[in-house]
């Protein structure tokens, strides 16, 4: 069975905590389609939804990870039927996911209207309390962030910190 997976998350930015899943994911499936909200939970972005999409194919290009990667909006089940997907990749960092990813599940399983079956990746050791909101919180207070993000990421955080309209 052809395996098309979507892996969906704000990705404001993408940090290599989400890297790692996409290149964990990429030798376990066919297609990754990697979904960029464009309006997460209603939280304010740092990076518009097209800047989002740009930073994670130049990511991409440059770690050579064949992947496709298109904004959504609405539910996330809609999303995978019009994908014609039967995978959804969700990670799974500290305890703290477990419980919100649980809910997320069961109820993407009551609204499913096609086939998918969810799969969790457990977060690398290295990523597992890395999270976008954390590295925005040490890129304001200047922290060295070569650890949580790509070079061409740090590029797009420290410009958008520079042209001060990064939503602080
Ligand atoms: P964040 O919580 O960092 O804003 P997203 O909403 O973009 O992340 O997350 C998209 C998906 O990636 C979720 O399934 C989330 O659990 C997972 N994820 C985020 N950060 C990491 C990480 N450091 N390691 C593994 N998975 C992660």
């Amino acid at each position: 069975m052809y395996k098309k997976a979507i892996y969906p998350g704000s990705f404001d930015p993408i940090t290599k905590g989400h890297l790692d899943i996409i290149k964990r994911s990429s030798k376990l499936f066919d297609k990754i389609v990697i979904a960029v909200l464009v309006n997460y939970n209603k939280k304010n972005t740092w990076f518009t939804v097209e800047e989002r999409i740009k930073i994670i194919q130049e990511t991409l290009l440059i770690e050579n990870i064949e992947a496709e990667v298109v904004a959504f909006s609405g539910l996330l089940v809609d999303f995978i039927e019009e994908q014609e997907a039967n995978i959804l990749i969700r990670g799974l960092r500290a305890v703290s996911d477990y419980e919100y990813e649980l809910q997320f599940t069961l109820f993407n399983s009551e609204l499913a209207k096609t086939n998918f079956e969810t799969i969790f990746l457990t977060a690398n050791r290295k990523y597992l309390y890395l999270s976008s909101s954390i590295v925005k919180e040490i890129a304001i207070n200047n922290g060295e962030l070569t650890n949580f993000l790509t070079d061409n990421t740090i590029k797009w955080v420290e410009e958008k910190i520079k042209r001060g309209n990064n939503g602080n």
